[in-house]
């Protein structure tokens, strides 16, 4: 069955599911996510078992004590194997790249961005704001 992927717009029938999720509302970013949930309990990598058949290493959960079922939700995005790849190098570049360290501003004025709060600088609160002057105390 021919499917769009959501990024590029492209038809073909090899589509892939991105399934995200941060504890954070993720809709928050301009980006069409469909919303799945699993039920189940969670389960951490304790290690690696060898599968010789194969010659490689396969990796093995153990049920964390006290887990009880429950739903997990996730964000989905359905897309070609071009995009998939194109979103693992992001993760990768953002992985690798210097992370950005806010410093004060002295505005005392704070703002909130992907669940993350900052102190604002005079530019933000006048692009944010433009009719209103900061006065300070
Ligand atoms: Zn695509």
């Amino acid at each position: 069955m021919s499917e769009q992927c959501q990024r590029c717009g492209e038809e073909g029938e090899d589509r892939r599911t991105l399934w995200m999720a941060c504890l954070y509302e993720m809709r928050e970013l301009p980006v069409p996510f469909k919303l799945s949930a699993i039920k189940g309990v969670y389960q951490e990598q304790v290690g690696t078992k060898r599968l010789e058949t194969l010659d490689t290493d396969v990796p093995v959960f153990e049920t964390m004590p006290e887990e009880e079922e429950q739903q997990y939700r996730f964000y989905n995005l359905r897309v070609c194997k071009s995009c998939r790849a194109e979103w693992m190098q992001a993760i990768a570049n953002w992985f690798k790249a210097q992370p950005v360290k806010r410093h004060p501003t002295g505005t005392g004025v704070y703002g909130r961005k992907h669940g993350a709060v900052y102190e604002m600088s005079e530019e933000e609160i006048k692009e944010r704001w433009p009719d209103v002057e900061l006065v300070r105390k």
